[in-house]
């Protein structure tokens, strides 16, 4: 009776778990086994002698040549306990093929995760603060975890959808501290990145765009990108009919950066005669005023009516502000001629320095009135990537931290299932 009752509930807990793998006939449950002490359950799926096996590559139905060795795959863990499953693939004897062993269906081809631990991890990678945490809660290596972003990314990468993409943005970025930069492609609607490639060159900016097929690089009207030589050469290269579009971001750090040349220069000058009148006002002329507190607001006023020369540089770089207001290009013309005549007579070197970058790149700075494009969302991104930069132990190659990025800022379909 007792040994009758055991049998029974080994089929149960057998059917229970072919049910939970989903896996059917040919394949089915032959033990469970729980391992107490480590916390593990094991299933060992068989295949039932008989039935035809597929050929992974052309589907027909063949004999079945034997079994590979046994494997392993970890699957979603029950009741906190780890799960494994252990079977002996067929190898189908295909006419046309040879043998090859066949397609198991809980698992992709060279995974060593079923695919819903997969789709599980990805989940958790995904609404995890960092990588290391979601190692943590999976239980899993770090390697593992970027082998199984590796396969979402190409996964994703295959089904992404390029159809329609109107504005797009270049910019470079950061790598490994100073030492190295990478190229980013974004597409500025969707707010995802598309590629990124390494180094900062007119040959890494090229080899960007052959991630868009001729059509889709046909349909781009703007690409918003900074005043840099090989970027707009290759814009103009590749993507001949789209608008170069310079953005108002990097215009408005450069302009900034001047002010600050202004202020330090100034600050040096009026120290040498014991004026101590900028000391500790870095910060007022950098930032906007409409951030201030009132305290700043009031020694930001008192500051601006002495004659410095901090102060008309900033004034320079507020007035440029309106530049991207303007809606009729002619109008945003003649502002730019007076914008320019009066830098130019202040003879603040490093302001008049980056009015006549300007001027140089004034016919793909009015682009913007026709097209309203920022890399806005590619510095959003970028403050995102280096988050991730920051959580993660490191990227030993560019390869892994291209894998990441494309993971968490790819927008991609990640899921196996
Ligand atoms: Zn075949």
């Amino acid at each position: 009776m007792r040994k009758w009752l055991a049998m029974s509930m080994d089929t149960e807990l057998q059917k229970h778990y072919a049910l939970l793998l989903g896996v059917g006939s040919p394949w089915e449950v032959k033990t469970v086994e729980l391992k107490l002490p480590e916390k593990k359950v094991e299933i060992e799926l068989g295949w039932q002698w008989g039935q035809s096996a597929s050929c992974p590559e052309c589907g027909r139905a063949c004999a079945l040549h034997d079994c590979a060795p046994e494997r392993t795959w970890r699957h979603l863990d029950t009741m906190q306990f780890t799960t494994l499953i252990r079977a002996r693939t067929p190898r189908a004897n295909c006419p046309e093929h040879g043998v090859k062993t066949i397609q198991v269906p809980w698992a992709a081809p060279q995974g060593r995760f079923t695919l819903l631990f997969e789709r599980f991890a990805v989940d958790v990678l995904l609404a995890s603060a960092s990588v290391s945490q979601a190692c943590a809660l999976l239980g899993i290596s770090w390697d593992t975890a970027h082998e199984i972003m590796r396969r979402a990314v190409a996964r994703g990468l295959e089904q992404r959808q390029l159809e329609g993409l109107k504005y797009l943005g270049m910019d470079e970025k950061n790598f490994k501290r100073g030492q190295s930069y990478i190229t980013l492609l974004t597409d500025l609607e969707q707010s995802r990145v598309l590629d990124v490639v390494e180094e900062r060159t007119r040959q890494a900016a090229d080899q960007l765009w052959t991630t868009l097929s001729p059509a889709q690089k046909q349909a781009v009207e703007a690409v918003a990108v900074d005043m840099w030589e090989p970027f707009i050469q290759t814009i103009q290269q590749q993507v001949p009919t789209a608008d170069v579009v310079h953005d108002k971001f990097h215009v408005s750090k450069y302009l900034g950066e001047a002010v600050d040349q202004v202020r330090r220069q100034e600050h040096k000058e009026l120290l040498a005669q014991g004026d101590e009148t900028l000391t500790g006002t870095r910060q007022l002329w950098l930032y906007n005023p409409q951030n201030f507190s009132p305290a700043q607001v009031e020694e930001f006023a008192a500051l601006k009516d002495q004659q410095l020369k901090v102060a008309r540089a900033w004034a320079a770089k507020e007035l440029f502000s309106k530049f991207w207001e303007y809606r009729e290009e002619g109008w945003a013309r003649r502002f730019f001629k007076q914008w320019y005549g009066w830098v130019s007579r202040s003879r603040l070197k490093p302001v008049v320095a980056v009015a006549q970058m300007l001027k140089r790149h004034l016919a793909n700075l009015l682009t913007y009135l026709r097209h309203h494009i920022t890399n806005a969302v590619t510095e959003g991104l970028n403050s995102k990537i280096q988050s991730l930069k920051a959580a993660a132990r490191g990227f030993r190659n560019f390869q892994n931290y291209r894998t990441r990025i494309l993971f968490f800022c790819g927008k991609l379909n990640l899921y196996p299932l």
